[in-house]
């Protein structure tokens, strides 16, 4: 029999718990996995104990996933390379201002043939005024090929089985189907493509435009604005691919990567509710993450100033009014009020 692939999730926040449910169910029940899959969580006392051993106990991540029960085949472990030594297949899921640290930490202590998965929303900014994608800073610093799987998927409907779709991003033909196998379910239903970066893209950039959405109903302007925002946001997300990282195919865009993530994220996400609610309250962001999620992390405003770094580096910051306009609002730089300005007289109407 074929060498059974064994798993490792890096992470274990409100979507990181959620793909644990998922993983561990498909994990148990498909002879081509181990049944066993670990979990690296982020050690922290909830209620005076260990989130590990309490993960370990009660099967449900109290903190970033209350209500849901986590298959007992999911290993909660502290260490990310006890956690991550012995895996086939590991599956990044961290806030992306965590994942260098988590690179360097296991470098050459992974299998050398192991694949990635990221499931991880955003850049970083590298030397020289640009930015890199997630999996590609994986991909260099593990010396592992890595996929990524981004969509319409918030945590909370997963954990729920409420049917939604997603997308993997995978090159590999005869690495992309066990991927598939390991994600899809009969609720959670996975479309492959090649287009990698363009995915993985619209996954980070569309968490800038849903600060937008929040500013909108923050404002209380109503939903043909809001729509507007969207659709500038769309077009900007679709240059912004064009321009940095050319040989897409604009087909990507009508993945559940794409439109579909850039409507949930601007109705129901966290990105939106954080950057309504900084309007109506005028405190500010990270006052507002620490109060309002309970320790989950935002992702807009900070992928909104890793764009903006780059944009202003090579003078694009005028090509990208609306992503450029949320940065500026998120940092104080500009007034809400004025962001309606700030797209009036967006290159699409020109
Ligand atoms: P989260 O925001 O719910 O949780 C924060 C996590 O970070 C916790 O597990 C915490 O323990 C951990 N953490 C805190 N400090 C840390 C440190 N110094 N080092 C390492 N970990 C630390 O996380 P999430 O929602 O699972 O998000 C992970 C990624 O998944 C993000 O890129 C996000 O955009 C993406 N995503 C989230 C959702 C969703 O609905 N939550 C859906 C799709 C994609
Ligand atoms: P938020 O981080 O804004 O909640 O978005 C979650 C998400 O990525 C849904 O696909
Ligand atoms: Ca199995």
């Amino acid at each position: 029999m074929a060498q059974k692939h064994s798993v490792c999730i890096i992470g274990s926040g409100n979507w990181g718990s959620a793909i644990a449910k998922i993983v561990g169910a498909n994990a148990a029940e498909k002879d081509q996995f181990e049944d066993r899959v670990t979990m690296y969580v982020y050690e922290e006392m909830v209620d005076g104990r260990k989130l590990t051993e309490i993960i370990n106990e009660t099967h449900e991540n109290v903190k970033y996933l209350p209500g849901h029960k986590i298959p007992e085949n999911v290993i909660a472990v502290p260490d990310v390379v006890e956690a991550a030594k012995d895996a086939d297949i590991l599956i990044f899921v961290v806030p992306h201002q965590f994942i260098r640290r988590i690179c360097s930490t296991l470098l050459g202590k992974i299998k050398p043939n192991a694949i990635g998965l990221s499931l991880v929303k955003g850049f970083d900014i590298k030397e020289g005024g640009g930015i890199e994608l997630i999996s590609h800073i994986i991909a260099r610093e593990l010396h592992i090929p890595v996929s990524v799987l981004m969509g319409a998927n918030l945590a909370s409907e997963v954990a729920d089985e409420m049917f939604c779709e997603t997308t993997i991003g995978c090159k590999d033909k005869v690495k992309a189907p066990i991927l598939r196998e390991l994600i899809q379910t009969s609720y959670f239903r996975v479309v492959v493509v090649e287009d990698a970066d363009s995915v993985e893209c619209c996954g980070a950039l569309k968490n800038i435009v849903a600060c937008g959405a929040g500013f909108v109903d923050g404002m209380g302007l109503g939903d043909n604005t809001k729509a507007a925002v969207i659709r500038l946001g769309l077009m900007e997300m679709i240059k912004f691919v064009d321009v940095f990282f050319p040989g897409g195919k604009l087909a990507t865009f009508f993945e559940s990567c794409g439109v579909a993530d850039l409507i949930t994220t601007c109705y129901g996400g966290r990105n939106r509710k954080v950057s309504e609610a900084f309007i109506q309250t005028g405190k500010t962001i990270e006052e507002l993450e620490r109060e309002m999620l309970n320790g989950q992390k935002l992702q807009g405003p900070i992928t909104a100033e890793e764009v903006n770094y780059m944009l202003k580096n090579k003078g694009m910051e005028s090509r990208f009014p609306l992503f450029t306009a949320i940065h500026r609002i998120c940092v104080g730089e500009l007034k809400a009020t004025d962001l309606i300005d700030c797209i009036r007289n967006h290159p699409e109407h020109m």
